[in-house]
């Protein structure tokens, strides 16, 4: 018998119909033609689509394309006021947050540069913070903007891939990102998803986990319409879940993109749906609960679970019958049906039967190691190691499984193998360990590390060497007492810089990483700006530094307090 049918999702669902998007699964209505695109190109066209599966996060805007070029100009999408500014090292590199009397803030990413006023203001900013990065609110009447007024230049700043501008519009409320083409700024588009496999999961009562036994099914088809390469009906008893490869382009690009959403049908009726329509930033790594995170660890494969895992949350699935798991226990053939669409409502499907047999569930098995709850505080502790995740970290229950083994070389510790890095951590956990080797003056350099190389922080207190970690894996303990090295770039003492722009420097460390740096000319800060491509530190001239002597001053700190220093004379 099938599964009773219970709709559990908390958003009322409902079909709504715009001039674009036809028949889209959404919960509200959002204004049209309040907001215009971002930039002037036309037609206007996309890298990256709302909601796309990136490593650990949903894309959380639209890149909108700038013909492999920077220097457009940004224009503000509606009237309102720039309420938040922020320069990073990585991330949107420059951005800027404009609030709207509707309700909504439009974000614009990876800029080249600001309008004046907010050069202005970012340049004050920096100078009393003494620092490069910035993030920082304005108040509705510094920099009120109108609608298409130009805000800033496209840029490629940040952690970009390429030139394009990253768009997004918010809740102003919630902070909740929204699909941008939900507001009617849509893309051409009459190419539908593609379909390139499926996936059978054996659940069976158990937690999902890289051990739950599954197969990988081959489509094909076309112009919205697969079919299994192989048997068209599938033998299956049991609690199955199931999942699809799928992606979507549209007419103006050749990107990959992300589909808009899963349908997943039983004998007519829904059993789940994903829909990219609105997210909150704190869930958006529960994207390792969406996708079968063991597949994409193990062979970088996106296959999209269409079940949904007890410990996630995020607001991506408007509904869903038993968290999408269908129980196959009687003797009859059902219809099992994917429906795919992008935002523009273009379609895939593929229908498949299942012939079902009864099933009994088999008897629980004792774990191997210790069960930890996704709902409930987990703690394993022995004489070495000590590992407390607190509830909403994990997605499903878990057998959770500890070995160690010898002490690396140049480690304090032996290496602990906490679980594995197959199953994902939603945030991170605390994890303890006692040094195997007295740690004597170096108490204060201890950080834990992991086997692939990263340095995870640390601090001692009462025996043990503390960090807060991301992932499950294989972590020791190591000391860095290794300073951090500066390489100049095109200075030395006595250098004549009179033709140069700018003082340049690469920098780097051994184990903990740069915690800071910092420039003065002649004893006075200066701003030193950290491209994240060329990952070079440099001090642009500016009228500032007259002709004449001055002394070029370089201080590196890293993330255990070991420190360097650069200095040299030079004439301008
Ligand atoms: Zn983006």
């Amino acid at each position: 018998m099938i599964k009773k049918i219970l709709v559990t999702g908390a958003m009322c669902l409902a079909l709504y119909s715009n001039a674009f998007a036809q028949n889209i699964i959404q919960s509200r209505a959002y204004p049209q033609n309040y907001f215009r695109y971002p930039l002037d190109l036309t037609p206007p066209t996309t890298a990256g689509s709302f909601g796309e599966l990136r490593p650990s996060h949903f894309h959380s805007g639209l890149d909108f394309k700038t013909n492999q070029r920077t220097g457009y100009p940004v224009h503000a999408a509606a009237e309102g006021y720039i309420s938040r500014v922020r320069v990073q090292f990585g991330g949107f590199g420059r951005a800027i947050y404009i609030t709207h009397p509707n309700g909504y803030t439009t974000v614009y990413g990876h800029l080249q540069s600001f309008s004046p006023a907010v050069i202005d203001l970012v340049k004050k900013y920096q100078y009393e913070h003494q620092t490069f990065e910035a993030d920082f609110n304005l108040t509705p009447t510094q920099v009120p903007v109108k609608k298409d007024e130009v805000v800033a230049i496209s840029g490629n700043a940040g952690a970009s891939a390429g030139p394009h501008v990253h768009f997004e519009i918010r809740d102003s409320k919630t902070e909740e990102t929204i699909n941008a083409q939900l507001f009617g700024l849509t893309i051409p588009d009459k190419v539908p998803p593609t379909i390139t496999a499926i996936g059978i999961y054996h659940l069976n009562g158990k937690p999902f986990s890289e051990k739950t036994p599954k197969e990988f099914l081959g489509v094909t088809g076309s112009a919205g319409n697969y079919h299994l390469l192989k048997p068209q009906t599938l033998e299956l008893s049991g609690n199955i879940g199931f999942g699809i490869n799928t992606s979507d382009m549209n007419s103006t690009s050749f990107n990959h993109n992300g589909v808009y959403s899963i349908e997943l049908k039983l004998d007519g009726k829904t059993v789940y749906t994903f829909a990219v329509e609105r997210f909150a930033f704190d869930q958006t790594h529960a994207i390792n609960a969406y996708i079968d995170y063991p597949a994409f660890e193990s062979f970088r494969r996106w296959m999209q679970k269409c079940f949904i895992l007890p410990g996630s949350r995020i607001s991506l699935y408007p509904q869903s019958v038993n968290n999408g798991i269908i129980t196959f226990d009687d003797n009859a053939t059902h219809d099992v049906e994917y429906i795919v669409k992008d935002v523009a409502g273009n379609t895939a499907s593929l229908n498949l039967k299942v012939k079902s047999s009864p099933f009994t569930n088999p008897q629980p098995v004792k774990p191997i190691g210790t069960m930890f709850y996704y709902d409930k505080r987990s703690e394993f502790s022995n004489d070495k190691v000590k590992v407390v995740i607190m509830p909403g970290n994990l997605y499903d229950d878990l057998d959770f499984q500890y070995s160690a083994s010898a002490k690396p070389v140049g480690a304090y510790s032996a290496m602990h193998h906490i679980h594995n890095r197959l199953t994902p951590i939603h945030d991170s956990y605390e994890i303890w360990i006692k040094p195997d080797v007295d740690l004597g003056k170096y108490t204060d350099k201890a950080v834990i590390v992991s086997s692939w190389g990263g340095c995870q922080g640390g601090y001692f207190k009462d025996g043990y060497v503390i960090s807060q970690v991301s992932a499950f894996g294989d972590y020791c303990i190591k000391v860095d007492t290794v300073p951090p090295v500066i390489h100049p770039l095109n200075i030395k003492n006595g250098s004549n810089m009179r033709a140069a722009r700018s003082i340049n420097f690469r920098m780097s460390d051994n184990l903990s990483g740069i915690k800071s740096y910092t420039g003065t000319i002649d004893g006075k800060w200066v701003l030193m700006e950290h491209d994240y491509k060329s990952k070079i530190l440099s001090y642009t001239f500016n009228s500032d530094i007259a002709p004449g002597k001055h002394v070029f001053k370089l201080t590196l700190v890293d993330n255990k307090n070991n420190f360097s220093e650069f200095s040299a004379d030079f004439s301008r």
